[in-house]
């Protein structure tokens, strides 16, 4: 069956999401196809940066999603001892970026940007695959099973692994592991009070934020072989590299069944890929542009594509080139950021974290200094209204 789909968006994470609901807010009948039975999102909670809340300011759910969030910046780093090593303050982050960083449960964003659609716009359990890229004379082609797709856009949304980006750039050497595994929990907030934090040892690092529904996100990332597992479980394993770690480190570690706890290794593209786009095809989020987790811009990439789509949705190509610069910028900060955090050197830690302390005692800045030309981004076309924001 051939039926004129318009829009097909593969992937229905939060990029696929967004995008879905960035294009639909411009007249267009989009279908998100997604492989999973259902939407829940793989992932604890997810840290949201102004440019992000403001490309969903433009969606119509920035002031909601600010709302269900908490503000994160209150804390600062530490070693694995306790000692500060820097601190950061929310507010001087609202100042600085016009608006506030926030973090809120994964599950929560997805709900809301799922609501953004119209109903039967999302097909679950739909793994789908790109059967031809189309061009200016003819359409694109998706296949989803036996049935075959139309679409004069198709979005490909479908994660790092993605065969949507493999189908446009087969030479392209694909993502590469970053050399270090993640774990990410949700627990309840321990009873003691305290700091949010991340806390960088060597080769390791730790942090600690707590949400607005009372509950706490933790994760962790530490060097090691790709594809490595715990021998019992991921909790164990947790407790054995960080179990001696300051407060509230063992509390929420006490408070996590071996249930809660996610691992996955980082992969990312490494080599940027020459466009995001061929013929009426475009690539988004981390199909695009998978960078490590270590500046909390992945998701917030996404977010951003997926507006500057809607714009551009009748020019890929004008997509591509406003998208390609900025997130392999991005991409590489962060893979920067994930050198200095994860380094296993004792003598560069050492290093390190003396230049962290001097340089911190002349403020709150140097936190923020990172997310100087990412957190400040404004989406171009919209209204530029501004969050200045008092919690
Ligand atoms: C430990 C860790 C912490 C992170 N923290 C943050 C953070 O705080 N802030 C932030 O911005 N980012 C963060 N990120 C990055 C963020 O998780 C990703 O960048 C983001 O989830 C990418 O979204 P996406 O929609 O592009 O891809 P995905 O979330 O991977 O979604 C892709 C979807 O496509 C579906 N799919 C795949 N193939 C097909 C197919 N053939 N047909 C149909 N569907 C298909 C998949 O099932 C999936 O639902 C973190 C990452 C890690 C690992």
């Amino acid at each position: 069956m051939t039926r004129s789909a318009r829009v097909a968006v593969i992937g229905g994470g939060i990029g696929g999401l967004a995008a879905a609901a960035a294009l639909h807010r411009t007249g267009r009948a989009v279908t998100v196809l997604e492989r999973a039975p259902s939407l829940a999102p793989v992932g604890a909670a997810i840290s949201l940066a102004p440019n992000a809340l403001r490309a969903l300011d433009v969606l119509g759910i920035g002031d909601e999603i600010r709302d269900l969030a908490a503000w994160q910046g209150d804390g600062g780093l530490r070693t694995p001892g306790g000692r500060w090593l820097s601190r950061s303050s929310a507010a001087a982050a609202a100042d600085r970026f016009g608006g506030p960083l926030v973090l809120l449960p994964r599950a929560t964003l997805v709900d809301r940007l799922a609501a953004l659609l119209p109903p039967g716009a999302v097909r679950t359990a739909a793994p789908a695959a790109l059967a031809d890229p189309g061009d200016r004379t003819r359409p694109a082609r998706v296949r989803v099973g036996d049935e075959e797709l139309e679409a004069d856009l198709v979005v490909g949304a479908d994660g790092v692994n993605s065969r949507v980006r493999k189908a446009l750039f087969p030479a392209h050497p694909g993502p590469v592991y970053a050399g270090f595994t993640t774990w990410r929990l949700l627990v309840p907030a321990p009873g003691a009070e305290f700091a949010s934090h991340e806390t960088w040892g060597r080769g390791r690092l730790w942090g600690t934020h707590p949400l607005k529904d009372g509950r706490v996100y933790a994760y962790a990332a530490a060097t090691a072989p790709q594809g490595d597992h715990a021998p019992d479980d991921e909790r164990a394993e947790l407790l054995r590299r960080f179990g001696g770690w300051h407060d509230p480190i063992p509390a929420v570690l006490a408070a996590a069944r071996p249930e809660d706890v996610l691992r996955h290794d980082v992969h990312h593209i490494a080599r940027p890929l020459p466009a995001h786009h061929r013929g009426r095809t475009v690539l988004l989020g981390d199909a695009a542009h998978a960078m490590p987790p270590t500046l909390g811009q992945g998701g917030n990439q996404a977010i951003e594509d997926a507006v500057v789509l809607a714009h551009h949705a009748a020019d890929p190509a004008a997509y591509s080139a406003e998208r390609l610069p900025r997130t392999t910028a991005i991409a590489r900060r962060a893979v920067r950021a994930g050198r200095l955090g994860m380094t296993g050197s004792r003598t560069a830690v050492a290093v390190r974290n003396s230049l962290i302390a001097a340089l911190s005692t002349a403020g709150p800045g140097l936190f923020l200094r990172g997310f100087d030309g990412i957190a400040d981004w404004r989406p171009p076309y919209a209204s530029g209204r501004q969050h200045a924001g008092q919690r």
